[in-house]
């Protein structure tokens, strides 16, 4: 073919696939300009997960009529003039693209209504085509509608996840909006429902109650106020007993603009590094300020990444204060590895003994209003030598200990010992792998495949010989010996099923996350009858692990009853 140039419908079609990913990247793109516009009140009404209508309403400055016609032009915007602007921008906006994005893959109705102009302004067009403008009696501000999101881009369209999961998004969505514009009322309503009300009151606690819950936000400590440096951290981290499995929710504001990061999210998790469970992540929201010459935005279209002048100091400041608040809040790890015990743990496995947990969950009992009390004397770490007593629901073993009653967990128990037999054959080099008789080449998702990417070295530490062959299709050799029961595409599955979209580990963890996934595939399910033998088993090599309290995946293997508190229990004491 020849080189041409592409015709503007279909340049502009491409350039939208940038800024326009799926319905929340609208509400995203619509929420900033409200709030570019110095609206007090927005309310955003979602129909079908976003893709039947996106109503955006505000109260905001509004757009002077005769300017309606540029707002939905390519490269139009009131926001910026020269390149210079761009150093020293204040808005969330400045490129120019977003409508004419939007409405180049939908059908727009776009109302609004400037104080100088006595008349509002309704514009329609469809699919980026010819506009229609006419006037109309509006309240000051702007509504922006947005119905059949990708309508005639089909490809997109399938491209979406069901309504729940978009609706999900766009709720995660108006909830970091809320948290970091405490004095914005924000309102969203989905389906005919009231997905969340924030009153725009300004109290930072309050927004964190609307955006995360009340729970949440009461567990949540804030960062204290900061000193003289350039770069200013406020915001909330979670305890450490409240964790996730994704790193979905640290939340990160700079400069008022909702940004991810990693190393930014890498500040924060080194902040917590010993206090929480493989595989885990805490919850943080974090509102960052630095002078607006320190971050360069304009790195990606949708405008979420960032790079930071200089870096290092602000991973520094957001380590430092996260932190600091973590020690104050809770005892210092310091103590508790005096209290480990056993085997000392692979190494790159960031275990923590399971007694700081529960040292943790004591603490929350005791916590006041002000704080946390003194410290409780900690429990230990291991469990004692169990006696089987039998099997509940083909789910739970019944064991007999010097102290009480124990109830495992038989999945959670096996997961356990697998992960650390897993993590101790691999230090020792000594591994099993399967090879398979033929080479196997297994295709996967875009998606799917990107994980595989980014995991390859760690999966082949642990068995998986994969390499690229082409697309995104993988040629595999071997498996773990703990798969080999399963098909090559079974086995591969474990490693790209519910990974958590946006959930992008770093590196080091990688590797854990990956051993851990594959325990829990390969561990005994619940449902699984076990003999007497079996469940003897179970129970010594679970004595035998270095932290058989928890699951790789941080959950509980079992839970114990006392002789004190069936004592007190039965009415036989005090
Ligand atoms: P950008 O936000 O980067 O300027 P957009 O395509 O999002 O680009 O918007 C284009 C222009 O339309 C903005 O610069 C602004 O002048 C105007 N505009 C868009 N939405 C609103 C709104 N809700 N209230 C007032 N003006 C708006
Ligand atoms: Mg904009």
């Amino acid at each position: 073919m020849p080189i041409r140039i592409l015709p503007e419908a279909v340049s502009s079609a491409i350039a939208a696939g940038e800024v326009v990913e799926r319905p929340s990247s609208v509400v995203k793109e619509l929420i900033e300009n409200s709030l570019d516009a110095g609206a007090t009140h927005i309310e955003i009404t979602v129909e079908a997960g976003g893709k039947r209508l996106i109503e955006v309403q505000d109260d905001g400055a509004g757009i002077p009529a005769r300017d309606v016609p540029l707002a939905i032009a390519r490269h139009a915007t009131s926001k910026l003039n020269s390149l210079d602007d761009l150093q020293a921008i204040q808005t969330l906006g400045f490129r120019g693209e977003a409508l004419s994005a939007i409405c180049a893959v939908s059908r727009l109705e776009l109302v609004t209504r400037h104080p100088s102009d006595d008349a509002g302004t309704r514009l329609r067009s469809e699919g980026g085509g010819e506009a229609r403008r006419e006037p109309i009696g509006a309240p000051r501000g702007t509504v922006v509608r947005v119905r059949d999101l990708f309508y005639n881009v089909p490809a997109r369209r399938e491209f979406l996840k069901t309504d729940a999961t978009e609706r999900r998004r766009i709720s995660d969505l108006v909830s970091r909006y809320a948290l970091a514009y405490p004095g914005v009322r924000f309102r969203l309503i989905q389906e005919g429902r009231e997905s969340l009300y924030s009153s725009g009151s300004g109290d930072r606690r309050e927004a964190l109650a609307a955006a995360l819950g009340e729970e949440m936000a009461r567990s949540m400590v804030a960062l204290p106020e900061q000193g003289e440096s350039a770069v200013r951290v406020e915001g909330f981290v979670g305890p450490a007993t409240v964790h996730r499995s994704s790193r979905k929710h640290l939340i990160f504001f700079v400069n008022g603009r909702w940004v991810q990061d990693n190393s930014l999210s890498a500040a924060v998790l080194g902040a917590y590094h010993g206090l929480l469970m493989v595989g885990r992540y805490p919850v943080a929201a974090l509102f960052i300020g630095l002078p607006s010459r320190e971050v360069d935005i304009n790195v990606h279209p949708t405008k979420s990444e960032i790079r930071f002048r200089n870096q290092n100091q602000v991973f520094t400041v957001v380590q430092r204060s996260v932190r600091a608040v973590l020690l104050g809040q809770a005892p210092p790890p310091v103590e508790m590895e005096t209290q480990w015990r056993g085997r000392t743990p692979a190494a790159g496995a960031q275990t923590i003994s399971p007694d700081w947990q529960i040292a943790h969950d004591l603490l929350e009992i005791n916590r006041t209003e002000r704080g946390f009390e003194p410290q409780p004397a900690l429990p230990q770490a291991d469990v004692p030598l169990l006696r089987p007593v039998g099997q509940v629901g083909a789910a739970y073993l019944v064991a007999e200990g010097p102290d009480g009653i124990y109830l495992i967990d038989q999945h959670a128990a096996h997961e356990r010992i697998l992960f650390e037999g897993l993590m101790s054959a691999r230090e020792e080099s000594r591994l099993e792998s399967q090879a398979l008789l033929e080479p196997e080449l297994i295709e996967f998702s875009p998606s799917e495949a990107a994980i595989i990417d980014q995991h390859l070295e760690g999966m082949r530490d642990l068995g998986f010989d994969v390499e690229h062959f082409g697309g995104h299709t993988y040629r595999l050799r071997t498996l773990p010996a703990m798969l080999s029961n399963l098909s090559p595409h079974a086995a591969m599955r474990v490693l790209v099923d519910d990974f958590e979209e946006d959930e992008a580990p770093l590196e080091a963890e990688a590797e854990l996350r990956i051993a851990a996934r594959v325990c829990k595939r390969s561990a005994i399910k619940a449902g699984q009858i076990l003999s007497a033998s079996e469940q003897r088993k179970l129970l010594r090599d679970l004595e035998a692990c270095e932290a058989p309290r928890t699951c790789p995946h941080g959950r509980p293997t079992m839970i114990h009853l006392s002789v004190q508190s069936l004592e007190r229990q039965f009415g036989r004491r005090g």
